[in-house]
């Protein structure tokens, strides 16, 4: 919700400008109107020979859940730039060869949350503020019920299912329901 005009500080008021379907926060001074839109996430699922990479979170939302490395795309990058620095952010882990596996939306967040597939070159990763535990699991040990988000959740099966196929595709798909 957008109280004040960002060009000019006054006050703005939500109205349906002409010619458009949606209500917008439009300045009451300078008529500025501020569109809001959504929000893009990027990352990647890191793989290394037949396991994955998933960091603990140390921040709110779903601190202690387990999660991939990722986060919000800054102006001025790709979604690959985007997903390599918050890979190198949140786990230090060295990643390559990035390969678009999920693209999801989340209308009830206004989100949109892709992740790359990517190869760990080596094993090895430092923990953050934001990831306090990072570590690698095999499909079997995988914390299924202790997984951050469902987009990350729906990621990493769609990678298992493709993986026993032998066969990569992108996942391009709806979240309808928060999990938390
Ligand atoms: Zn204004």
């Amino acid at each position: 919700m957008i109280k004040f005009c960002p060009q000019c500080g006054g006050k703005a008021e939500y109205i349906v400008p002409e010619g458009d379907h949606n209500p917008r926060a439009v300045c009451t001074q300078c008529h500025h109107i501020e569109y809001e839109n959504p929000r893009l996430i990027v990352g990647t699922l890191p793989v290394w020979q037949d396991k994955v990479l998933l960091c603990k979170r140390g921040i709110e939302p779903q601190h202690g859940m387990w999660t991939l490395p990722g986060g919000f795309m800054e102006n001025g990058e790709s979604t690959i730039e985007g997903a390599l620095r918050e890979t190198a952010e949140e786990s230090h882990a060295p990643v390559t060869n990035l390969r678009l596996l999920s693209c999801l939306s989340l209308p009830f967040c206004n989100q949109v949350h892709t992740f790359y597939l990517a190869d760990l070159i080596e094993p090895t990763w430092q923990t953050t503020p934001e990831s306090t535990e990072i570590a690698l699991f095999s499909e079997q040990d995988v914390p299924w019920h202790e997984i951050a988000f469902r987009s990350v959740e729906w990621t990493l099966k769609h990678y298992f299912s493709c993986r026993a196929k032998n066969e990569f595709s992108l996942i391009d798909k709806t979240v309808t329901k928060p999990n938390w």
